[in-house]
């Protein structure tokens, strides 16, 4: 194998079919979530013989995929997701992104795909962010969704890892999570499924074990519910995860508490943020294992007070009720609970530049 090339760079091949300035006009004001794409997308192959190559920020569209690719059957694929803000004065910053740089290789390595170099990884985000800046919206909570993914592109349909594989970021304009203000969501307990066992691929940011948890998301709507929440699949007692976002308990003295990362449970970077945030604002925060036993007892005694979720999509999202065959338990009031509001505020203040940046977690695109 040869060396991965050492400063993989994204030059620019411009679109020629950009979407009209009036048009794009008409998505920002109201993008949604993950339905429009922006004109170019960043692209980089590997191959088990030149290493990584053929980097570059290129027109947005279709792949040619062969039928036997292998990711089509054996789903060696990884991904990530970020998002790029616009302050009020028209600069554009990322959080964190080499959270996300340093997550996709431990990715790659569980599903054993080549590393990205984590410059590499940067560079393509920055590079994609420039292209296409006039898709990063401004106002609200709105930004530029970043995608970045790795999938195996070689043809071969026996089993082993691809030596063919293509590294892609496409970015797509997003608006506020919650249009109509914040609203707790309520969340079905999956008794049936399990989303990662010890051993498996929890903890690694693969679409897999989406495709796992979408059963269990129709489960759970089918139960009148936004999310589902697994257990552990060995004990199926300890309180692990939604299919996409952590979970935190509020106490009533004010400590935090989320379950602590066991293998099987993906460790996001909203999550690690809250944990040194909730910290910064004098709250004691603790990371263990939570079982539904605790979470029920303590909802019914009054010493958990809230239940929040994050993930960067939705940032945080107060949970309202948890249902499950046995009943169903209720939050509070059906209002957003105040640690809730309060630390997703903090979170929200520094990603739009509207407070400090102690951390040192942004870093400028444009
Ligand atoms: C991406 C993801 C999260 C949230 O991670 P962030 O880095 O905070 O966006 C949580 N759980 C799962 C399963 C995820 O895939």
């Amino acid at each position: 194998m040869s060396a991965t090339t050492t400063a993989l760079e994204f030059p620019l091949t411009a679109s020629s079919a950009t979407v009209a300035s009036a048009r794009r006009a008409e998505i920002l004001e109201s993008p949604g979530f993950g339905r429009y794409f922006t004109d170019h997308m960043a692209r980089a192959v590997w191959t088990s013989g030149e290493g990584w190559h053929d980097a570059g920020v290129v027109p947005y569209g279709p792949l040619q995929l062969d039928p036997a690719a292998a990711v089509l059957h054996y789903a060696q694929e990884i991904f990530e997701g970020l998002k790029a803000y616009r302050h009020d004065d028209g600069s554009v910053w990322s959080f964190r992104p080499e959270a996300n740089a340093a997550r996709f290789a431990r990715s790659a390595q569980r599903l054993a795909l080549p590393e990205l170099p984590q410059e590499a990884f940067l560079a393509s985000i920055a590079a994609l962010v420039r292209a296409d800046e006039a898709w990063v919206p401004s106002g609200g909570e709105s930004s530029l969704y970043l995608r970045p993914f790795m999938v195996a592109t070689e043809s071969f349909l026996g089993v082993r890892p691809a030596r063919e594989v293509t590294y892609l970021a496409i970015a797509s304009p997003a608006g506020s999570y919650f249009p109509g203000g914040l609203k707790p969501v309520s969340i079905w307990l999956s008794e049936n499924y399990t989303r990662a066992a010890l051993g498996g691929t929890g903890s690694a940011k693969c679409g897999g074990n989406y495709a796992a948890s979408l059963s269990a998301q129709d489960e759970a709507s089918a139960h009148g519910c936004d999310q589902v929440c697994f257990l552990d699949s060995t004990e199926r007692r300890w309180v692990e995860e939604l299919g996409g976002m952590n979970l935190f308990f509020v106490h009533d003295d004010g400590s935090i508490l989320t379950p602590e990362l066991t293998g099987t449970i993906l460790e996001g970077i909203t999550r690690s943020s809250i944990l040194q945030l909730a910290a910064d604002r004098g709250h004691q925060v603790t990371e263990r294992r939570v079982s539904v036993d605790e979470w029920r007892e303590g909802v019914a005694s009054g010493r958990i007070t809230e239940v929040f979720a994050c993930g960067t999509a939705a940032v945080v999202t107060p949970v309202g009720r948890l249902v499950s065959s046995d009943g169903e338990l209720v939050h509070g009031t059906g209002e957003p609970g105040e640690v809730t509001t309060s630390i997703r505020s903090a979170l929200l203040d520094l990603q739009y530049g509207r407070a400090e940046d102690p951390h040192g977690w942004m870093t400028r695109l444009v």
